[in-house]
């Protein structure tokens, strides 16, 4: 079938992007979906950091590309092989499929799958297929197995959870990559305890939704970061207790005053080393730092190595908030039917397909934190 997509076909093209135009909106070809796929109708899609990462470069990707990772949608068509999802299901999009069969995912640590890995890295779906191609007969890439800036889009099976109907779409989308990287980093990854204090370095779609988590976790002081004075207003409108601005001199001296000697854990969202360093001097003697940012490969991280070991330190990296979707993705939707974890507040504009390249300027200047493309 002919479809609508954004494309990437150069990565690093110069902002401002409403003039550079680095996402084209094409007809492509999207073939039917084989073994284990499944056809889903994008309803809508959230502008994440991590497409915002490919379009300028930080995280190369092969081109040409359809971005797009956090979505829902409805199931259109299943493949053969698939008999526990039909046509009319709602679904949310995974960004890592996982396989099922390898050692992490044996260890119930899905959001590692190996396989994914590589079939994301290499621009198929997990099948190791490409079911997109343009208009002369090439070849274009899937985002980590979704492509979700896109009227269609055909998944591995292993890509999807099915959600409650009920669900708006436009907030279902958020818990494929913003809510489940951002509270899962707070409830997998660091396991906050309820009384403790926790701070959030980078308040953007994750970093924010981390701090939802925080509250809803108990943290008795939610700590939000940023350099940008607007998002600190909006996150004391969700609940943080304190913030701070990073460009502040002393900034990391004021939060380990405030709470003693710093927090238990501190959550680096913004994907910048300045934030690694400063979640990592506001994390307390005996406590645990989390990174959830993906910066440029080619930066590095100067680690005090005995404050690591003298004052036992954790770091620790979480990918997709150490995720198993199929768990994790219904039982965030269930706090946020609850009230507990309002997502829906992270969600600041809608916009439509041709509306992208503009948006991704507002994103990259910290102006916007959820934009959601509808269809
Ligand atoms: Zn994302
Ligand atoms: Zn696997």
């Amino acid at each position: 079938m002919r479809i609508k997509a954004a494309v990437l076909r150069t990565m690093g093209v110069r902002a401002p992007y409403a003039d550079s135009r680095p996402l084209a909106i094409e007809e492509l070809e999207l073939a039917p979906p084989g073994d284990g796929e499944v056809l889903v109708r994008v309803v809508a899609a959230g502008l994440c950091h991590s497409d915002l990462s490919v379009i300028n470069g930080d995280r190369p990707r092969p081109v040409p590309m359809a971005l797009g990772h956090e979505a829902a949608g409805v199931v259109e068509e299943v493949g053969r092989g698939v008999t526990d999802l039909k046509a009319g299901d709602h679904v949310v999009m995974v960004f890592v499929p996982s396989c099922g069969h390898c050692l992490p995912c044996m260890e119930g640590r899905p959001a590692l799958c190996e396989p994914a890995a590589v079939t994301n890295g290499a621009g198929s779906l997990l099948s190791g297929e490409w079911r997109l191609h343009g208009s002369g007969g090439e070849r274009v890439n899937h985002h980590v197995g979704v492509s979700a800036f896109a009227e269609y889009a055909v998944v591995s099976r292993n890509s999807l959870v099915r959600i409650d109907p009920s669900l708006p779409l436009e907030h279902a989308a958020l818990f494929g990559c913003a809510v489940l990287t951002g509270a899962g980093a707070v409830f997998n990854t660091a396991r906050v305890q309820p009384g403790t204090s926790v701070a959030v370095v980078g308040l953007g779609g994750v970093g924010l939704s981390a701090l939802l988590g925080a509250v809803t976790a108990g943290a008795a002081r939610v700590i939000a970061v940023d350099i940008v004075d607007g998002k600190l207003a909006m996150a004391k409108g969700l609940g943080a207790t304190h913030t701070f601005n990073a460009t502040q001199d002393g900034c990391a001296d004021a939060i380990r005053d405030l709470t003693g000697g710093g927090v238990e854990t501190a959550l680096e969202m913004a994907g910048s080393p300045q934030a690694m360093d400063l979640a990592y001097r506001i994390t307390r003697r005996g406590g645990t730092t989390v990174t959830a940012g993906l910066p440029n490969p080619t930066l590095r991280w100067p680690l005090n190595i005995v404050s690591l070991v003298g004052e036992e330190r954790t770091v620790k990296g979480s990918y997709i908030g150490s995720a198993v979707p199929g768990r994790d993705i219904p039982r965030y939707i269930g706090l946020f039917q609850a009230g507990r974890l309002p997502v829906d507040k992270l969600l600041s504009e809608r916009v439509k397909l041709d509306g992208l390249n503009a948006a991704f300027d507002r994103l990259a200047k910290g102006e916007s934190i959820r934009q959601v493309l509808t269809f």
